[in-house]
């Protein structure tokens, strides 16, 4: 079932859906405003749904305190003690209206730091949020390896921000004269115009149209300058299909969203096609290194991409993952500097490649990422831990002299330090360290109860 998003479930019917007995603290609020009564007796009422809990911080016009009033309730109606989620120490003021609803705390992540990273020429300390053991010790084992064999190049080969709304039309031929009309270049000045206007940053590059039957899927891709972009392009794209319904008024907008985008889903459209930033980052890696700071040997590692990178992600269907780990550096890296943690899914995408070079003594390994979305302004990229990470690198909030070049190098970063996850990881499968390794740090040491 579809979670209907405009009335949030009351604390009591969230309780009974999940069959958890309810008791319903009797309570009178006799404060004029909600405000002026008592935490415990607001929080009561919260639980018997006479006080709507995602209200709180309207009614009480104090952030901190609708937290903790609603943690009681949520503590009362359960019965359970959420000791252990931490309530102090938030600016909870700093999430409202756009980062989390409702919030009763905060979950700790410990931050580590992988580098330093050469990459371009410049060192960077690459933070990484994350509660898997030899996560940031493996890759910060590629860092020392490339900036040992001195340095990696990052490249940006393409970016843009892409959203797809599908339109519906009587018949086939009218959805097919969209497309055209869409794809007339005479056209598209006046639709580049009219999207533009919605942003000092945001500029339609393209569109690239699918017909399936009557319904028309019209790809929007946007550079969106420091921004991740979504909601810039979404905005945009309301603008022109307000555009378009004046020009082919028999048009019916199913939704600004098609998933022809397609965002937060694994697709071929997004591999071959791109999302956000491509970026293609390669190194050489002497045999030395390979030999003393990897432990392994080339020729190891160029049979084991081939076998498991390549052939076996073949084997396996993938598409996008012809990596080893990609997805653990990008997940680690997108919760340390705020990105959209569920966008981990197509940046991802990456193909690892290796090859062995200078008379196949040395390795040039490479990583192809074709769709990494991040963004130093908007979303959680404001909050302060997030922003304190952004600033590690060097990249937090607006580039005032060059727009968009703060989140391009992020992008870049990440690639880098995909690759040298790539190279750790696959040296430690190479030499048949990677069990033994996580035996010893990534291992419970406590008794583990069944619950
Ligand atoms: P946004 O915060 O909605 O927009 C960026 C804002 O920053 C705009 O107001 C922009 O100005 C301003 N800005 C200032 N300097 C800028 C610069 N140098 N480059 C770019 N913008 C600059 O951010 P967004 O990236 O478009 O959206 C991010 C949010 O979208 C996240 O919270 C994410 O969770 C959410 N999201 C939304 C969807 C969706 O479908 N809508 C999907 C996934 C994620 P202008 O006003 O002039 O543009």
């Amino acid at each position: 079932m579809e979670a209907d998003f405009n009335t949030p479930p009351t604390t009591c019917e969230m309780a009974a859906k999940e069959e958890i007995v309810v008791k319903k603290p009797e309570v009178q609020l006799k404060g004029i405003g909600l405000g002026d009564n008592e935490d415990g007796d607001i929080a009561a009422a919260v639980c018997n749904g006479t006080v709507a809990s995602y209200s709180l911080e309207s009614s009480l016009g104090d952030c901190k305190r609708a937290a903790s009033v609603r943690r009681t309730a949520l503590e009362l109606m359960t019965g359970r003690s959420l000791n252990g989620l931490p309530l102090e120490g938030f600016n909870y003021e700093s999430i409202l209206g756009q980062c989390c609803e409702m919030p009763v705390g905060y979950v700790q992540v410990p931050v580590g730091v992988a580098g330093p990273l050469l990459l371009n020429g410049s060192e960077y300390m690459v933070p990484m949020a994350t509660t898997e053991g030899c996560l940031v010790a493996s890759t910060n084992r590629g860092c020392k390896a490339i900036l040992m064999s001195g340095g990696a190049t990052s490249i940006l080969i393409r970016e843009g921000m892409t959203r797809a709304p599908v339109v519906r039309f009587q018949s086939a031929k009218r959805a097919a004269d969209l497309k055209f009309y869409i794809e007339d270049p005479t056209n598209s000045d006046s639709l580049s115009d009219i999207f533009n206007r919605t942003s000092r940053f945001a500029r339609l590059q393209d569109i690239k149209c699918a017909v399936a039957g009557k319904n028309l899927y019209m790809r929007f891709s946007c550079f969106t300058g420091d921004a991740m972009g979504m909601n810039m392009v979404s905005k945009g794209v309301q603008n022109v299909l307000d555009h378009l319904q004046i020009m082919f008024p028999d048009m019916d907008v199913i939704s600004v969203s098609g998933n022809f985008c397609a965002d937060k889903k694994p697709t071929a459209v997004n591999w071959i096609e791109g999302r956000g930033k491509s970026v293609v980052c390669e190194a050489i890696i002497t045999e030395a290194v390979v030999n003393k700071v990897l432990k392994t040997t080339v020729p190891a590692l160029l049979e084991l991409n081939m076998l498991k990178n390549l052939t076996g992600s073949a084997m396996a269907g993938a598409m996008g993952g012809f990596n080893a780990h990609a997805a653990n550096i990008v997940s680690a890296i997108f919760i340390a500097t705020g990105q959209d943690p569920a966008q981990n899914v197509e940046s991802s995408h990456c193909i690892t490649m290796m090859e062995g070079v200078n008379g196949g003594k040395d390795l040039h390994i490479s990583v192809s990422m074709p769709c990494i979305e991040v963004g130093t302004v908007g979303g959680g990229t404001q909050l302060a831990s997030q922003a304190a990470c952004l600033n590690m690198l060097g990249v937090k909030g607006a580039n005032g002299t060059s727009p968009g070049s703060n989140a391009q190098k992020l992008a870049t970063v990440v690639a880098a330090a995909v690759m040298a996850g790539e190279l750790s990881l696959m040296s430690a499968l190479a030499a048949g360290q990677l069990v033994k390794s996580h035996m010893k740090y990534n291992r419970s040491t406590k008794d583990v109860k069944a619950a």
